[in-house]
């Protein structure tokens, strides 16, 4: 991408809603500043990318707990945390129940304290040394007075947080060490030019020792995209947790790092990292350079002509062969080639399989690389080794 292109914007929202991965939300009425909603290929986009952080943040890793907490809790747990005193305008409140017996609580403005409050929990059921995480997937919501830049300020959203505790003076390795993680997923999804911005202590919320914001050039600017922060013991101690180390018999409040990702700003600084222009066979055209562990169709399959009942049956058992392996296989034989590849250079799809009559003959087919958009023969039974 190209930050001087001051229409990238306009040509991503544009691209997102002709190919249906992110629409405004109740668009028929008009929509509603704040909220979008994806479609179908967003959602999938946006799953993968979940899915990959999961993979990377917990799954690769051997000290992780996984958890999934209400999205409104006990009015005490906000209270504790300090959020309704410190942002009362910007979340959202709420009635729980009705009439006399209602109870004014929150929408939770991050992932993050039904973590914390459940960190008691945590330890009855696994009893973990230190140092561990906990990690959350799940919708946020903050009543921003500006919402803005398509899915960058939104009043609903998502994040993926992770709360990893540890000892006070191990705090600068493990700082490191999920700075690094950040970065490396990052280059797995495709972010390209992500920068470092290391928070003066005057910008810095009160109880953070250290912070990162790992910033990404959008086309209306530098802005966040995700943060790290070290929030020392601010948290226990808010709900007067600790914990008993069953070896030494020594209680304390463990301290606490946190990387902490936006979905959202993910995929849009994603498809703004992918999206590219350029000449291909004397035509301009439009492409997602995605990640293939991220792209929403990994492989489309093409019978050459539709009316062609030989050529679609062998596309189809093409197509149901690989499907056995890669779930995210398409078959598609929605118009002439040349659209079907501008349709999925769109998308993003790395891979397109054209069956054709030779296919008949000798059971070779042509793929094509999205990026290069070379076209190379190669045998049936070759196909699934070059996709994956
Ligand atoms: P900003 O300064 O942009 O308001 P923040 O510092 O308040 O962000 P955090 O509280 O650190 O954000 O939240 C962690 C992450 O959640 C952010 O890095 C961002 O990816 C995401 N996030 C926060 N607010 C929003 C929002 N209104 N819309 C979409 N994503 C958000």
């Amino acid at each position: 991408m190209s930050p001087k292109d001051s229409d990238l914007m306009e040509k991503i929202v544009s691209l997102c809603k002709r190919r249906g991965f992110i629409y405004p939300s109740s668009e028929i009425y008009g929509g509603f500043a704040g909220f979008w909603n994806y479609g179908h290929y967003g959602a999938i986009l946006k799953e993968n990318i979940k899915c990959l952080w999961k993979q990377r943040f917990i799954f690769d890793r051997e000290d992780m707990f996984v958890t999934d907490t209400s999205i409104i809790s006990n009015p005490k747990v906000l209270e504790a945390s300090g959020h309704v005193s410190n942002f009362g305008n910007e979340i959202f409140k709420i009635q729980v129940g009705t009439g006399e017996d209602a109870t004014t609580s929150h929408l939770r403005p991050e992932t993050a304290q039904g973590i914390f409050a459940d960190f008691k929990n945590v330890i009855d059921a696994h009893h973990p040394e230190l140092p561990f995480g906990v990690a959350q997937v799940g919708k946020a919501f903050r009543n921003e007075i500006s919402p803005r830049d398509f899915i960058f300020r939104l009043r609903e959203f998502e994040q993926m947080e992770v709360e990893y505790f540890i000892r006070a003076n191990e705090w600068e390795k493990h700082f490191e060490d999920w700075r690094e993680i950040m970065k490396g997923f990052a280059a797995d999804i495709g972010i390209e030019n992500m920068h470092e911005l290391e928070v003066p202590e005057s910008d810095r919320a009160h109880y953070s020792k250290r912070t990162i914001d790992f910033q990404f050039d959008y086309p209306f600017g530098r802005g966040e995209l995700w943060g790290l922060a070290y929030r020392t013991d601010f948290d226990l101690k808010n709900h007067n947790l600790d914990y008993l180390d069953e070896k030494t018999g020594e209680r304390f409040v463990p301290h606490v790092i946190e990387p902490s990702l936006g979905v959202d700003r993910t995929v849009l600084a994603v498809l703004l990292s992918a999206y590219t222009e350029d000449e291909l066979g004397g035509e301009s055209r439009t492409y997602l350079k995605l990640p293939k562990l991220i792209a929403p169709i990994r492989t489309a399959v093409f019978p050459l002509l539709k009316n062609k009942p030989d050529l679609v049956s062998k596309a189809r058992e093409v197509y149901s062969m690989l499907k056995k392996d890669i779930s995210n296989i398409q078959f598609d034989d929605n118009g002439n080639i040349g659209k079907r590849y501008r349709r999925q250079d769109e998308i993003g799809t790395p891979y397109c399989i054209t069956i054709d009559f030779d296919t008949l003959e000798d059971d070779t087919v042509t793929l094509r690389d999205r990026d290069t958009g070379e076209q190379k023969r190669l045998k049936i039974t070759d196909l699934k080794e070059a996709i994956i």
